[in-house]
Order: structure tokens, then sequence, then C-alpha cells
């Protein structure tokens, strides 16, 4: 099921009980000789986030690990809210995720079938058309704690009813003036068994069906029965629908259909960020993020767009596993996943982000030369390349102080630093502006230390980074925050709103960054360490002459934290 350039060996070594019921179905042959099958099941109403990573991993890992299969299904029950475009970016992001699905479904595709079980359900005196309103419905339903009364129309004749049922779908009845609801048990102590509306009457065109239908089934109706029509043997689904499995089994074992077995897992919530497709919308539509891919989104498409990779996401949501009860999981796990990957496979580049000039006095003008610089430490079969060296040079700004705080090791007037891969250098005099301002620093190297090595046994405290003035590439880099400011979004005042919270320093744009030569034909996409400053991706706003970056992760910075304490 994995397609084959992303074989992913970690899904097959957590444990968790969805793993354990599947085993046991198998063994039990609860199935009889069906072979395990699964689904994911997105409404398409949005982009996909982490959290269906999640579900996207149990559902095709777990299948695979069972020799079975697994379909994407288009949950499309409600189509005021759903688009192709979402359809698109689903099926772009499962396959970017590493997955392929056996079979592309959509609830749509069984509009029919379910249409002929329903008035099933209406001969056997199961089903039948009520008149309520929404609001008497929800009056009738009762409470947790008091049941619910009939409704008038509860005892309508059976032929009343498949007479009402067929002028709804011919269109005959306006918007919300009918329901078709199951008749189970308007006491029963789950409310969601309380007749539980099966169709409503929405004169809405459907992205798939067009003006075909004016009556749509609920969620609940469809859901079960698409499984069951897929032979779906295992439906994995989040906790919220837990209270909804009775449901789920009155409908098949009332029409007596393949016998699909929902279980219920966790929710992934990770703190600074939230998952609902409501919210996310809702922050696209006001322009607060620009877009669902953008990379500060917690969307497998923002995500992307930030750098980060499915092996990661992967590796992440399996790590993270299944279990019977909701939590939250720290952001900073999925960073460390991010960080584990990239450190092994990202191409390092040296790249200043806020340029200070450097002036190597005794360095002879004119002259340039290449030095010998890994690509990736970790990684020895990444090579090397040549990275040009010359008297005038960008550091960053960060890294020279005039007047150096306690424990600052990096480059200040009379102290001798590594350049990184290239020469000590020893800081001599600075150049100022009339208001006070830093425009320059003048150094002296050593030309023993060719290579940053010490040419006497003579130790530096701290080796920086530096690109050659004359070649360096100029480009914008997007350095991105938390979305949120809270680890909780959902804290808020009473009255107050979940994007309240919405951290305002989520997005810096430096326009001045020079970077190594090297870079100049970096591809949307790529992926970099920076070193010395991050993790970094060219975004696809990038063309020709003018390159973006976005910072997928900073490295982790000791010295910020411990400046902070320090107050220095
Ligand atoms: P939302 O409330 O944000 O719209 P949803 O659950 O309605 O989310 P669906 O498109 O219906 O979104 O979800 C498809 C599948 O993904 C479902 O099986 C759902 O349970 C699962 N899923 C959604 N969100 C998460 C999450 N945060 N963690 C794990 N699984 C999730
Ligand atoms: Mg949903």
């Amino acid at each position: 099921m994995m397609t084959s350039n992303t074989e992913s060996p970690e899904i097959r070594t957590t444990s968790n009980f969805l793993r354990d019921i599947i085993e046991e179905d198998v063994r039990t042959k609860k199935f009889g000789d069906a072979t395990v099958q699964t689904r994911f099941p997105p409404e398409p109403n949005g982009y996909l986030h982490i959290g269906h990573a999640k579900a996207i991993c149990l559902d095709f890992g777990l299948a695979d690990e069972f020799g079975g299969k697994t379909n994407l299904r288009f949950d499309d029950t409600n189509p005021e809210k759903e688009e192709q475009e979402y359809v698109d970016s689903i099926q772009n992001d499962v396959r970017w995720l590493g997955f392929d699905w056996e079979r592309l479904c959509y609830a749509s595709d069984y509009f029919g079938q379910l249409y002929e079980w329903a008035l099933q359900l209406i001969r056997a005196g199961k089903a039948y058309v009520d008149d309520l309103t929404a609001d008497e419905i929800r009056q009738y339903r009762g409470t947790l704690t008091e049941p619910g009364r009939d409704s008038p129309y509860r005892d309508r004749a059976i032929e009343e009813n498949l007479d009402l049922f067929t002028r709804m779908k011919r269109g005959e009845f306006p918007d919300g003036s009918r329901v078709l609801r199951a008749k189970i048990d308007m006491a029963s102590p789950n409310v969601n068994m309380r007749d539980p509306v099966m169709y409503r009457i929405l004169h809405a065109s459907h992205h798939r069906t067009g003006d075909d239908w004016c009556i749509y089934p609920m969620y609940d109706y469809a859901h079960g029965q698409s499984d069951s029509i897929e032979h779906v043997t295992h439906s994995m689904c989040t906790l919220e629908f837990a209270d909804h499995q009775p449901l789920y089994r009155w409908y098949i074992e009332q029409l007596a259909i393949f016998p699909s077995q929902q279980i219920e897992f966790d929710r992934l919530n990770l703190t600074y960020t939230l998952m609902s497709k409501r919210k996310l919308l809702q922050l696209v539509q006001e322009n607060r993020v620009k877009g669902w891919d953008d990379p500060r989104m917690p969307t497998l498409s923002g995500l992307r767009r930030r750098g980060f990779t499915p092996e990661a996401i992967r590796a992440f949501v399996t790590s993270v596993g299944a279990s019977r009860t909701n939590g939250v999981v720290d952001f900073e796990m999925l960073e460390h996943f991010q960080r584990n990957d990239l450190n092994r496979r990202a191409a390092r580049a040296m790249a200043v982000l806020r340029p200070l000039k450097v002036v190597i006095d005794n360095y002879p003008e004119g002259r340039k030369e290449f030095v010998d610089v890994a690509n990736n430490p970790e990684d020895p079969s990444a090579g090397t390349r040549q990275v040009l060296f010359s008297r005038e040079l960008y550091i960053e700004q960060d890294d020279f102080r005039e007047v150096p705080p306690p424990k600052y090791y990096r480059l200040s007037p009379g102290k001798e630093v590594r350049l990184r891969n290239a020469y000590f250098v020893t800081a001599q005099s600075i150049v100022k502006a009339p208001d006070g301002s830093l425009i320059e620093v003048h150094c002296t190297y050593d030309p023993a230390s060719r290579g940053g090595n010490s040419p006497d046994g003579r130790k530096v405290k701290s080796t920086i980074h530096w690109v050659s003035t004359a070649h360096a590439v100029s480009a914008e880099i997007r350095l991105y925050d938390k979305l949120f400011s809270k680890p909780d979004p959902y804290d808020v005042e009473e009255s107050g709103d979940v994007l309240d919270n919405l951290n305002p320093n989520s997005l810096e744009i430096l326009t001045g960054a020079k970077l190594e030569p090297s870079l100049a034909d970096a591809k949307a996409g790529d992926r970099f360490q920076f070193e010395r400053v991050g993790y970094f991706c060219v975004d696809p706003d990038s063309s020709p002459g003018k390159l973006i970056f976005n910072r997928t992760l900073p490295l982790k910075d000791s010295w910020a934290k411990l400046e902070k304490k320090t107050g220095a």
C-alpha cells in the first residue's frame, strides 16, 4: 500500500490497541475470509491537517500490515460546504504523505443505494417522515437527563411515509420542511438513538451529483452503510464518534448488510495550534494567514511549504500512537522529529540573515580562493563543495558585539574567532555612521590557519559563518513562529474569540539576507540547513533571481536561552 519510494518500516514497529483488535479479528476469522479493509474518509470541506495524518497512517499503515487494503472515500454529504478544490488537495496530500489507495470512492456514489435502503426501512416500519421543524425536533429530543417525547408524526402509516419521502426526493417540498427519521427509541439514554434524522431536504448543487438530489443523507446514515458497501472490516474514527457507535450498528443490523465495525481512537491535538477545519477555514477567509498552505498552518500543505517532510510526519504520528483517551502533544515533539530527519538529510549551506560587513585588511585586494566544505557532515556520501572566500565578507550582526556581554565568545574588538572552514580572524576596529550605527568591522586574518585549522594549537572559542560579499546571492527570508501565542488556543476569556490568541509575531520577513553562491540555483521545495541558523526550504513564490526561503525550524539555540535568562 505504501508507494515504493517511501517504504516506511517505522509504522510497523509501534504497538497500539487498534493493531491488537485487528490481530484478534484476523485470528478468530471474525469477517470470515474477507481481507482487512479500511478506509480514510475525509469530508472535502477543507484541507487535511496533521491530525488527519495520524488517521491516514493508522488506516493505511494497519491495513498494509495485515495484507489488507485501504480506500480513500470522500464523505461528501454536505453539498454546501464541499468543493472540488478540497477533493484535489486531499488526494495530493495523501499521496505526498506516502500512501496510495486501493479505490477512490465517494459517499455520493452510494446516494442511490442509500435511498433504496431508506425505502426498505420505511417499509419495515423503521423510519418515518417528520414534519416538525428543526427547532421542534430539538425540543422533543429531551436532554441527557430527561427522555425525549414522540413526534406527533411518529406513527404515520407506512404508505403515507413512502408517499411523502418519494415526494421529498422529487423536490416537492422546501428546505427544512420535513425530514426522514429512524424510528428507534425516544427514551434511549443515548441521545443519538432518539429517532435520529436520516435525510434532510436541501435544494443545493453538489460538487459531483449536481442537481440530481435535493435530499441528502446525514453523516450517521451514510457512513456505516458506505463502509458496509465497501466491505470495510475496521472503520477507525476518532473518539467523538463513540456515542454514535450504537447507531452505526443499528442501521447495519436492520439492513442485514456487511457487518463493518467501528473502532474509536484519540484525536491528535498539538499545543499552539488547532485542528478544527472550521477554524482553519476562518483563518483563511479572514486573511489572518495567506491561504491553506501558509507555512504557519497545521495543514499538510502548510507544513510541506514550510519544509516539513512526509518521513518526519509519519515517524511523529507513529510515535504518538493511538489510545482511548484524548490528550495534547507538545508541538516541540513534532519539531524534534523534523529536526532529526533534516539533520540527516538536508544539505548544509552558509547564509547570513542579517548581514554585517567585515573587511580583512591584510588579505590581498582582488584575491579570491575556494575553500572546501562538506555538504553534510552527517552524510559523507553527500560530498563536498567549493565556497568562495575573499577580502570582504558578510557575517551575522549577532556574531559581533562592540561591547561583549559576559560569556559572549563571538567576534568583538581584540577577539579572535574561526571563520568556518576558512581562517582565524581578529577584530581590529570598527567603522560607524554619523548616527552611531555600525557600518563595518575591520579584521586581520592569520594565513597559517587556512581551512580553519589552528596553526600552533592556539584555541578560539567560537566558529562563525560568512559569505563573500562580491559573490553572495540575495534572498528574502520568512521566519515563522507559533501560530497561536497560548499552548491551548481555546483558553480564551468568556466572551473572547479563539482567534484573539493568534500570535501577532508569527511571521517576520527579512529582505536583505546574503547566501553563498551555490544557492542561486535552488528550486522550490529544496531544503537546507543554513549552518548555525536553522532549516530552510525554498518557497514556491521564488522566481529566477528572486529567492525566497521559509524557515522550517531554527536550530536549538542555547545562547538565546541563556541570553533570556541572564537578560544579557
Ligand atoms: P474537523 O472537525 O476539523 O472538520 P473532521 O473529523 O470532521 O475534522 P474529517 O474530514 O471528517 O474531519 O476527518 C476524516 C478522518 O480523519 C476521520 O476519520 C477523523 O476521525 C480523522 N481525524 C480528523 N481530525 C483528526 C485528528 N485531529 N486526529 C486524528 N484523526 C483525525
Ligand atoms: Mg467530519
